[in-house]
């Protein structure tokens, strides 16, 4: 079986470069309608956060980006993982353009250590 990637267009990817600006909000939604316009969102809105793991966007919930993995409900129920959501879009954009936060630790320890934290 083809192991999915999804590469941004060429048009998206060439917007991107010249930032975040009127010309990519209209190519993300020309290729990728209300999803690309989700994406620009979260740029705008610096919710693309870099962890040394993994990406994670904040939308609703954290959602955690792995390369072409999103662990949101349209990524894996409407999309069947077949297309990109509006976070691995918002991500792919954030590697070119480097518009991300990074926190130099893992994810997964975050996780655990939020869980643990409440209990105590
Ligand atoms: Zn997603």
């Amino acid at each position: 079986m083809r192991k999915m990637s999804f590469s941004l267009s060429p048009e998206v990817v060439k917007a991107a470069k010249k930032g975040l600006g009127y010309e990519l909000y209209r190519a993300l939604i020309f290729e990728y309608g209300k999803r690309g316009e989700k994406a620009f969102f979260y740029l705008k809105e610096k919710r693309v956060k870099k962890y040394r793991d993994f990406f994670v966007v904040i939308g609703t919930n954290e959602y955690v980006v792995d390369g072409n993995f999103c662990t949101c409900m349209d990524f894996q129920f409407n999309l069947r993982a077949k297309r990109a959501c509006s976070h691995i879009i918002a991500v792919k954009l954030a590697r070119i353009m480097k518009l991300y936060e990074y926190y130099d630790c893992y994810y997964v320890d975050f996780l655990r250590d939020e869980k643990s934290g409440k209990r105590s």
